[in-house]
């Protein structure tokens, strides 16, 4: 018997090891192994095994696939007259990845070309894997049965046992500070047989001490229960359709569903802001529960916020579990073995709990499925959507993907009938959209003769808010004071030195410093450099300098001196630095301990605050004007998910929209929230013409090196070569494969690394993929130089 491993060494390749007799009764894919590596020893990933030593690269359909077992892997072959070296031994029997779980990792590794090792380490936290991890063990106190007898004990100490059976046991240490003892006194009871004394696993909860209050499901309006009734029918593809989608054809092999041979359809669930997706996913998660089969709910981390994870546990208690970035190593250890046991069944985190290994996974929520935080910016580049879909097709699993301004990928899915559509175009319990504004900024600065941070249309708005008592969400695309600092003499301006970003003509491609008042700093928002301000110009000596833009640092105070008696909240990503973390900051909020909160992007999603009537945007120009593609979507998300926290509950709601840019579509659309619709399909028509992507896929190639030069002339040798290829490609296969010049990339130089970009297009990732293997081996890169491969890439700067 051998088994192929992969070891985490990212060599990209397999390696073959024999398996001695005692070992090959337990050993099945997924183990964790100990291998000989290179005169150590070293841990590995047992992915494929071949029991009778001939035939290594079994082809799909071979008896191990049959079993569940992954065959077919390129890599496994053990070179001719290459020794085999035995395993060591199994380091645990359970198995870390299902059959399931490894298909799915190979997907991953095959699409977004990224080393298996490095897609198996990305699905499994490191604290599970960490050699020390183990669960937590206390010393809990039994009361013996049948109570002892009490022979020669003094009369405290037959209190004590009196005591400890009225509480039927405990932890030691609490239960020495609730008694008012010590361990040793009861270790003294212990020896004599009147209480047991041992050590227990003491589970590491990551919600311990937190209320959270039991709800029931609420009475769906006609709207969530058509909803509901799509996500849990049997929707299947129609057989008009071939499976020649680029996710369906990447699986080899048949898959079996829990539906026979059918294959469930992703929901797009399309509900308006308001409009209770939340609690259509809480009862279609209860009729998972029901039929004995688990679900995963993905939040963008943002959004991961104690309100988010109450609703869940509210509903399902400790069949929850929740996986998130500030988990501590032990409670994610031990969150991790409740969802492999099966004892938590709904599992609540962030894009990487789309790999949580649910037991028998009957649905997949994403919910704001258009949120850019699913895509890993590291390789490997997953997207945790697109592997949801993946994984819920492997896995014969309901997915459903949740937003109230869907991404034009998914719209266009639903459009080719991969998807379907279930919308909720209302608020529940007929509450209304808010009335939203657009004031432009153009005509305030011709009325008042300045630029306003916050027009009059807002303040009066504010000032009403503030005298009924309703609260207020003030909006800002930029954090800090977002300030530049500037040479009144020569116009010089600060800049950081290891960063340069997008030339847009102005002439300027410095990527200047944001000032921060609270320390009077000059800080890098790409590389985190800063440094004190300067007594006077270092091109002219001058000593005057001006300031432009806004933050939020600045709009707070600003605020301040308008509504002096207001109580005023600011949130962004410098306020965790300060005393109150952003939890203590929303659910002061929701206290209503203040009437305004002023933050960036991180109060724009999820937030579900009753009482706040207005919303204002300060400045929605701020994304329309990145140099990207997606800008315009993108605008429209922002501002239809800010606009969707105002008029949650009985009072209706306004928002304030200030932008110089009245007319612009995605500006336009955000103001009438039911527009979605119309907004995506004149997107979509836009983004065919490129192509842009949904339309073609897209990848990034990108350059660093601390020599500019180094960087330039190989990414333009690339460029070449590689039109060199796409035109081969296209005359071969009528395809429309793009290749764009090198450029510097649009942040051209980050941590003192020069960045240069190719950018691919091709009508399926496949082809971009085959493409980047091929020029990887033919014009290998000399040493100083990174090249990092992005496909689907949301990020182009
Ligand atoms: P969404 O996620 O679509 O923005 P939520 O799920 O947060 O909306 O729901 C908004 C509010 O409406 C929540 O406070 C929720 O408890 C409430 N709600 C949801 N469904 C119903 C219903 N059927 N009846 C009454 N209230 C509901
Ligand atoms: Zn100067
Ligand atoms: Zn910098």
């Amino acid at each position: 018997m051998q088994v192929a491993v992969a070891i985490d060494l990212a060599l990209d390749r397999l390696f073959t090891y024999s398996v001695p007799v005692e070992f090959t009764e337990k050993l099945c894919v997924g183990q964790l192994l100990r291998v000989p590596f290179g005169g150590r020893e070293a841990r590995g990933f047992a992915l494929s095994i071949d029991e009778d030593d001939k035939d290594l690269d079994a082809p799909v359909g071979s008896k191990r696939e049959e079993q569940g077992c992954l065959a077919g892997f390129e890599e496994f072959q053990a070179p001719k007259g290459v020794k085999v070296k035995p395993i060591l031994g199994i380091v645990d029997d359970a198995p870390f990845f299902s059959p399931a779980l490894l298909k799915l990792v190979k997907w991953i590794a095959n699409y977004t070309a990224t080393p298996i090792e490095t897609c198996l380490k990305t699905a499994i936290p490191a604290a599970v894997l960490k050699p020390t991890a183990r669960p937590k063990e206390l010393l809990y106190v039994s009361p013996a049965i049948p109570l002892a007898n009490g022979e020669g004990l003094t009369k405290h100490q037959h209190d004590l046992l009196a005591d400890i059976a009225r509480l039927g046991g405990g932890w030691l240490q609490p239960l020495c500070r609730e008694l008012k003892t010590t361990p040793a006194t009861l270790k003294t009871l212990a020896a004599k047989g009147c209480i047991g004394i041992a050590p227990r696993v003491s589970r590491r909860d990551p919600l311990a001490g937190r209320k959270v209050m039991p709800t029931q499901p609420l009475e769906l309006n006609s709207l969530q229960a058509a909803a509901l009734a799509k996500i849990t029918a049997d929707s299947t593809v129609p057989s008009s359709q071939n499976h020649s989608s680029p996710i369906v054809s990447t699986v080899n092999g048949d898959v079996r569903t829990k539906f026979g041979q059918s294959i469930l359809r992703p929901i797009l669930l399309h509900g308006v802001t308001g409009s209770g997706k939340t609690e259509v996913y809480l009862q279609a998660i209860a009729r998972e529960l029901e039929k004995g089969c688990g679900a995963i709910v993905l939040v963008p981390e943002i959004a991961l916020t104690p309100q988010t994870v109450r609703r869940f546990a509210g509903r399902f208690g400790d069949r929850v579990a929740v996986l998130h970035s500030a988990l501590s190593d032990g409670e994610r250890y031990d969150e991790w073995h409740r969802i492999r046991t099966g004892e938590a069944r709904v599992v609540v985190g962030p894009r990487s709990a789309v790999f949580a290994p649910v037991k028998n996974l009957g649905l997949i929520v994403v919910d704001e499925e258009h949120d850019g935080s699913y895509k890993q910016d590291e390789s490997p580049h997953y997207h945790a959507r697109d592997v949801a879909v993946m994984r819920g097709f492997i896995e014969g699993a309901r997915v459903v993907l949740g937003s109230a301004t869907p991404s034009l990928e998914s719209w266009l899915n639903v459009k080719r009938e991969k998807y379907v559509l279930a919308s909720i175009p209302s608020r529940v319990a007929g509450r209304t959209l808010p009335e939203v504004h657009l004031v432009n900024l153009e005509e305030e600065i011709q009325s008042t003769g300045h630029l306003p941070v916050y027009s009059k249309f807002l303040l009066d708005a504010i000032a009403s808010r503030l005298r009924r008592g309703e609260q207020t969400i003030l909006f800002l695309n930029r954090r800090g004071y977002s300030r530049v600092l500037q040479c009144k003499n020569c116009g010089w301006i600060a800049a950081c030195p290891n960063c340069i970003g997008h030339d847009d003509g102005d002439g300027n491609p410095a990527l200047p410093y944001t000032y921060h008042e609270s320390d009077s700093c000059l800080r890098c928002h790409v590389c985190g450099d800063w440094r004190r301000v300067p007594t006077e110009c270092p091109e002219c000596h001058a000593r005057d300098f001006i300031y432009s833009g806004i933050g939020t640092q600045r709009a707070e105070g600003i605020l301040r001196r308008c509504f002096p008696h207001a109580r005023i909240l600011r949130m962004d990503a410098d306020s965790t630095a300060r005393k109150m973390s952003h939890d203590d900051i929303l659910s002061a909020f929701r206290n209503r301990q203040a009437d305004i909160l002023l933050g960036t992007q991180m109060i724009a999603k999820g937030l579900d605050f009753p009482n706040v009537t207005l919303v204002g945007v300060l400045n929605a120009d701020t994304s329309l004007n990145m140099p990207d593609f997606r800008a315009s979507e993108r605008t429209y998300q922002l501002l239809a998910q800010v606009s969707g926290r105002a008029g949650r509950a009985d009072k209706p709601g306004e928002v304030f929209i200030q932008t110089f840019s009245p007319d612009a579509p995605a500006v336009k659309a955000a103001a009438d929230g039911s527009t979605y619709a119309a907004f995506a399909d004149a997107e979509l028509a836009a983004r065919s013409e490129g192509p842009y992507p949904p339309y073609c896929h897209l990848a990034t190639l990108v350059f660093r090196a601390k020599e500019e030069g180094l960087a330039a002339s190989w990414s333009v040798l690339y460029a070449r070569s590689l039109a060199a290829y796409a035109d081969k490609f296209n005359a071969v296969h009528g395809k429309s494969f793009l290749v764009s010049e090198a450029v510097p990339a649009a942040l051209a130089k980050a941590e003192g690394w020069y960045r240069y970009q190719i950018v691919l297009r091709a009508p399926a990732a496949k082809d971009l993929v085959a493409a980047f293997k091929w020029i990887r081996t033919a014009r290998p890169l000399p040493d100083g130089i990174r090249m990092s491969f992005d496909v689907d890439a949301l990020n182009l700067l």
